[in-house]
C-alpha cells in the first residue's frame, strides 16, 4: 500500500522569474575566450550521446590523435581534461610532484605566478627564476638556475598572456635532459595559433585550453604527458593527490579498457572534434602564418598610430599583442567604451602591468584582417 509522506512547503524565496537566455553579440578581442567558430557551436549543440556510446568512444579517439597533431607529439597520454586550462595545469603538477620534489618555475609573468602556487599545494619545493614582465629567459639563465637548485622539473610558460611574450624553446629540452630533470610547458595561448613542436623541443609535460587558438568555447583543457613523465608517475610511492585528474584512472577511460571513470562532457568534446578537424583542414603551418601575419598588421598599424607595443618584435606573440596606454588616457574607460559603444572587448593589464597596457588578442577564428582592420579604426578613431 503507498504510503502518502507529508511534504513541507518549497519555499519560494530564491525562485526567480527569466526570460529565455539572450546575450549580446561580442567581438572578443582580448586576453580569452575568444569568438568560437560557428561550426563548433552548431556541433555542441548537437543532442549529447552516451560517453560510453561506441560512437562516442570513436570520437574520443579522433580528438586524442588531433590533439597529438597539433602539439607534434607522439604521446599516448594526450587527452582534453573535463575542466579549463587550470585543470590541465593542475593535472601535469599533481600527477608528477611528489612531496619534496623540487619544481624550478620561470615567472616572467601571471601563469608563473599560478604554476608556482600549484606545485607548492602539492608540497613541492618551489623555486623561482624570475625577470621582469616583459621578457623572456635566455638559455644561460635557465641553466645557471637548473645547476643552482637541481629541480626535478623546470615549468616554463610559452606564451605569457599576461604579457604577450613567447618564450624561445631551442635548446631549453635539451638542457632538461642534461640537467635530469622533467620539461613542463605551458601553451595555453599558442596550441593551434603559434609553432609548438611538443617532441622535438623534449617538452615531457604540456597543457592548454579549448578557449583560445582552438576556436572552441572554454571548458576542457587539453594535457599531454611524455614517457619520461610516465616513468615518474610510475615510480610514485603514493597515489596521486587528486581522483579527478590522475591520469593513470582516466587512463582507463581514454585507453583502452574503456572504464567509465566520470560523465564526460560529451558536448565540449563535439565542439572540440570539430575545433580540431577545422584546424587540420586548414593546416598547422597555415594556421600559425595567417596568426603571424595579421599579428604584424595589427602590430604595423599601431605603431603608425603612434602607439608603442611593450615587447620586443623578436619576443612577441602573434596571439596576445600588449599595448602601452599612452599618457593621460584612461585604459579602463577606453576598455569599457569599446564594450558598450561596440560591442568589442579587450584586455586590460594583470599584476604589475595593471593600469600600464592593454591586451589585445587575436586569436584562432578571431584571427583575421578583416578584424585588424576593425580594431585599427577603432583605435585611430575612438582613442582620445
Ligand atoms: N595559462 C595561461 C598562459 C593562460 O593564459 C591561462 C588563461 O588564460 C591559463 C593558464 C589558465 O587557463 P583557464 O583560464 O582556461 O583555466
Amino acid at each position: 500500500m503507498a504510503t502518502t509522506q507529508t511534504l513541507p512547503q518549497v519555499d519560494q524565496s530564491h525562485k526567480t522569474v527569466l526570460e529565455p537566455i539572450a546575450t549580446p553579440t561580442r567581438l572578443l578581442f582580448g586576453p580569452g575566450p575568444s569568438n568560437a567558430d560557428p561550426k563548433v557551436l552548431q556541433a555542441l549543440a548537437r543532442s549529447p550521446i552516451g560517453h560510453l556510446d561506441p560512437l562516442y568512444l570513436e570520437l574520443m579517439g579522433e580528438v586524442q590523435e588531433l590533439l597529438r597533431y597539433t602539439w607534434q607529439t607522439d604521446n599516448r597520454f594526450t587527452l582534453p581534461m573535463s575542466g579549463t586550462g587550470s585543470a590541465a595545469m593542475e593535472a601535469t603538477l599533481t600527477n608528477t610532484v611528489e612531496p619534496g620534489d623540487t619544481v624550478l618555475v620561470a615567472v616572467n609573468g601571471y601563469f608563473g605566478n599560478r604554476l608556482a602556487d600549484m606545485a607548492g599545494r602539492y608540497r613541492a619545493n618551489v623555486q623561482l627564476i624570475e625577470k621582469p614582465w616583459g621578457e623572456a629567459f635566455s638559455l644561460a639563465e635557465l641553466e645557471a638556475a637548473l645547476i643552482e637548485h637541481r629541480p626535478a622539473i623546470l615549468a616554463l610558460v610559452h606564451a605569457e598572456t599576461s604579457t604577450g611574450v613567447c618564450q624561445p624553446m631551442d635548446g631549453v629540452g635539451d638542457l632538461c635532459h642534461k640537467h635530469d630533470c622533467l620539461l613542463l610547458l605551458d601553451t595555453v595561448t599558442s596550441l593551434g595559433a603559434v609553432p609548438v613542436f611538443l617532441d622535438q623541443w623534449k617538452v615531457d609535460l604540456s597543457y592548454s585550453c579549448s578557449q583560445k587558438g582552438l576556436s572552441c568555447p572554454p571548458g576542457l583543457g587539453p594535457f599531454t604527458m611524455g614517457p619520461r613523465a610516465e616513468e615518474k608517475l610510475s615510480a610514485r610511492s603514493g597515489k596521486v593527490p587528486n581522483w579527478y585528474l590522475d591520469v593513470s584512472l582516466l587512463n582507463q577511460y581514454w585507453g583502452s579498457d574503456r572504464v567509465y571513470h566520470h560523465t564526460a562532457p560529451v558536448n565540449m568534446n563535439f565542439g572540440m572534434r570539430e575545433a580540431l578537424r577545422l584546424l587540420a583542414d586548414e593546416g598547422l603551418e597555415n594556421a600559425w602564418d595567417r596568426h603571424r601575419c595579421n599579428a604584424e598588421a595589427l602590430w604595423a598599424g599601431l605603431e603608425s598610430l603612434g602607439l608603442e607595443l611593450h615587447v620586443p618584435e623578436a619576443l612577441r606573440l602573434p596571439t596576445l599583442t600588449t599595448v602601452c596606454i599612452p599618457n593621460g588616457v584612461d585604459g579602463n574607460a577606453f576598455r569599457l567604451h569599446l564594450l558598450n559603444e561596440h560591442g568589442i572587448e579587450i584586455g586590460g593589464g594583470l599584476g604589475s602591468l595593471a593600469g600600464k597596457i592593454w591586451r589585445i588578442g587575436l586569436m584562432g577564428y578571431n584571427s583575421t584582417p578583416k578584424n585588424v582592420e576593425l580594431l585599427l579604426n577603432l583605435f585611430e578613431s575612438e582613442l582620445p
